[in-house]
């Protein structure tokens, strides 16, 4: 992890794979959902020719994003099975993966554990108030449900990656609290490595009739986070949801230190593309800034890993010296 006087900005070189976009939620800010039967699940050998051509490409970690299957459907199962040899076909391929996949229980947080170097799940915000509004018909979005997660990952030691979803009707009291949350978790389990702070960024498909999150109002977010959270835990925001190069400068000014994972396109915001290495390390320039490849997993906590992973994250931490 960069010092916070160094002059280091991180980013993953990332690819996304989605093994479903189905979900039984419907948050009214979503443009990554479809119904159940309009998204067919990704096969092992669809997601083996999607590795096979970027193998060479010096992609490091392969997120694994996807729609949820309600906890009490009989296709839970088969679901949660098609994620873990996913993780396992990528890990095999020489990648290391980290999943997204919502609230799991505690037994697939153990099982996934095995075949991922890292794992994440949004806090969002934790007020109440949004499960009348956007969070209406989500009924994984209950807070008490996502602080658990963030509970049974300290508990079985994953490094983990959380964040605050901004512009969905909180306050900023609300954001200070989820922070707090956040904090309070980690002083207890010391395993969250990164808190992305996400700007609402209005898409094609959704129903929430709300504009951007101000960008200029995340400065002032990023540096009270800053002040709220341990030093230790990196503060992310994704660059291609803010404005513009001289914002972006802005955020890393007040605190923010990584852009998170690089890959083609951006499956949860496909209205924003991504900006590419290159272009992010010439704005980054401009402010003194040089910009980082890191892996899915912080350096501090490779020791939680199983033998199989740190030999794979090894491999990796060669490659790149
Ligand atoms: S934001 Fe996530 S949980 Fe909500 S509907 Fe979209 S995919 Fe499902």
């Amino acid at each position: 992890m960069p010092t916070d006087n160094s002059r280091i900005v991180t980013y993953s070189p990332a690819y996304t794979i989605v093994p479903t976009y189905e979900c039984f939620n419907r948050c009214s800010y979503c443009n990554f959902r479809t119904d159940p039967d309009k998204s067919p699940w990704l096969t092992l050998a669809a997601a083996t020719s999607i590795l096979e051509k970027i193998q060479q490409k010096n992609v490091c970690e392969i997120l694994i994003l996807s729609g949820e299957v309600h906890p009490h459907s009989p296709r839970r199962e088969a679901w949660f099975q098609r994620i873990y040899d996913l993780c396992q076909l990528a890990l095999t391929m020489g990648f290391l993966p980290h999943t997204n996949a919502g609230p799991l229980s505690f037994a697939e947080m153990q099982k996934l554990k095995s075949v991922n170097v890292s794992m994440g799940l949004m806090l969002e915000q934790l007020t109440p108030q949004l499960l009348t509004t956007v969070h209406r018909h989500a009924p994984s979005k209950l807070p008490e449900l996502r602080l658990q997660q963030l509970t049974w990952a300290g508990e079985l030691q994953i490094p983990f990656t959380t964040g605050l979803l901004l512009g969905i009707g909180e306050t900023l009291a609300d954001c200070w609290e989820t922070l707090t949350a956040i904090s309070e978790l980690h002083q207890r389990y010391h395993h969250i490595q990164e808190v992305i702070l996400q700007p609402h960024s209005p898409g094609n498909q959704q129903t929430f009739d709300a504009p951007n999150f101000d960008p200029h109002k995340l400065p002032e977010i990023i540096a009270k986070a800053r002040e709220i959270l341990p030093l230790e835990i990196t503060i992310q925001i994704p660059p291609n949801l803010v404005k513009d190069g001289e914002w972006l400068l802005a955020c890393i000014a007040a605190g923010a230190r990584d852009l998170g994972g690089i890959s083609p396109k951006d499956e949860v915001n496909p209205d924003y593309p991504h900006i590419q290495a290159g272009e992010l390390r010439e704005i980054l320039q401009i402010g003194g800034w040089e910009l980082v490849p890191r892996l899915p997993v912080y350096p501090q906590f490779d020791y939680w890993l199983s033998g199989e992973l740190q030999t794979a994250v090894k491999r990796w931490q060669f490659n790149s010296q």
